[in-house]
């Protein structure tokens, strides 16, 4: 999954370039920079592939959320229904734009369940904020269906499936804004960085100047510029954007090694008739940074987990248990613990997350096992893999 598996010449290329001009910043600078305008030329790339009008990189993935809520809107006291299997970041971010994360069930796509929304919305549902897990889609286009037919605003959070596409479409640009993450660990990464995709000139417009303390960048004059609202510094650097283009420029074949190699695992595994896989709905858009599949019950799930380990297949998440990716463990949001007083629509809105019973997603993630899919395996350490995962099927019959 990681791009930083496969670091190389093109990566200190442009990282080069950038020390060669002295020029760190992504705004200005323009005889200095010798023409080198790596965050740009990001973006560019990146809304090409995404067959979008507008991309903007930012300084990370948490930060592209924060921004695609504000740019689309969302603030004070509005709900934004989110799901319970996601990375601390979907939350954070709701909270800090000031609205309500409401939590809705996910179903086998490990993503949001488009027939569990109707019974969270309020008067106060703003927005519906999928996240593309692991890879790959939600069930994006009744997500999206529904999205319209109640009115609401739909924000991707893809932070964690850039590629990936439903139906030849990329993920990130089914709703108002899609979101992605190039932090360290992601399948590509420009050390940290994020960004925003989107079709809404005005909402692009807004997000740009969000990321960069309201400066609208219009004209060449800095210092003349109008700042249409107040804003914060989520800007990326020239450095981290270099990293990131090279990255960018290898996502297909990242992708393709990806697939090759979930593809080997997921033909041995299929053999096994009381395992099951995560429902994906369009197979062939998966980027494959995960291969996730379900044992029959929680207690089957946590042996074969420890059995997996114990063999030496690393890289399997149990998430049920896992504290960064899964609400049952956030103790933090299900204590409101924040470093200073938060405001106080949070508190007289918010449900009490302590007492939120979500058994649909419960019952599929105590069931859920991941395996992380590697760039860096040869065709050895995955014949060897596959070996020690059917020894343990095989011996546990299934
Ligand atoms: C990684 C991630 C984020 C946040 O990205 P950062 O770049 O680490 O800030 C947000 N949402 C999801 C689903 C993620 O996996």
């Amino acid at each position: 999954m990681p791009g930083f598996e496969i670091f190389g010449e093109e990566e200190r290329k442009h990282v080069q370039d950038v020390l060669n001009t002295g020029v760190l910043f992504r705004y200005g600078f323009d005889g200095a920079r010798q023409g080198h305008w790596k965050a740009k030329t990001f973006e560019q790339t990146l809304a090409k592939r995404a067959n979008v009008p507008h991309c903007h990189l930012c300084s990370s993935g948490t930060a592209a959320v924060g921004i695609a809520l504000a740019a689309c809107g969302v603030g004070a006291a509005d709900e934004v229904i989110v799901p319970p299997f996601t990375f601390v970041a979907t939350f954070e971010s709701v909270l800090m734009a000031g609205a309500i994360p409401v939590f809705s069930e996910i179903d086998e796509t490990l993503c949001l369940d488009p027939k569990a929304l109707e019974k969270k919305l309020t008067a106060r549902t703003k927005a519906v904020m999928p996240v593309h897990m692991c890879g790959a889609m939600a069930q994006v286009d009744e997500l999206k269906e529904f999205c319209q037919r109640k009115g609401l605003i739909l924000i991707e959070d893809a932070c964690q499936s850039v590629g990936a596409t439903f139906n030849g479409q990329w993920l990130g640009t089914f709703g108002q804004m899609g979101c992605f993450s190039f932090d360290p660990v992601k399948t590509i990464t420009c050390g940290e960085g994020g960004a925003i995709i989107t079709h809404d000139q005005k909402a692009y417009e807004l997000a740009q100047a969000f990321a960069d303390h309201g400066h609208d960048h219009i004209g060449n004059d800095r210092g003349a510029e109008d700042h249409p609202i107040m804003g914060l510094n989520y800007r990326i650097s020239e450095l981290n954007a270099a990293v990131g283009l090279a990255q960018l420029l290898k996502l297909d074949d990242i992708l393709a090694k990806q697939r090759a190699n979930k593809d080997a695992l997921k033909t041995a595994m299929s053999e096994y008739k009381h395992i099951s896989f995560r429902k994906l709905p369009d197979k062939k858009g998966d980027s494959a940074t995960f291969l996730s599949f379900m044992m029959p019950d929680e207690s089957q799930a946590r042996r074969i987990t420890k059995k997996l380990a114990e063999a030496g297949v690393d890289g399997c998440f149990y998430w049920y248990d896992n504290n960064w990716h899964y609400l049952r463990k956030w103790h933090h949001l299900k204590n409101m613990k924040a470093a200073a007083k938060l405001p106080a629509q949070l508190f007289n809105h918010c449900p009490d997350y302590n007492s939120l019973s979500l058994p649909q997603s419960d019952a599929i993630m105590s069931r859920t096992i991941s395996m992380l899919i590697k760039l860096s395996w040869t065709r050895q350490d995955l014949d060897k893999r596959i070996a020690a995962i059917k020894n343990i099927f095989d011996e546990h019959k299934y």
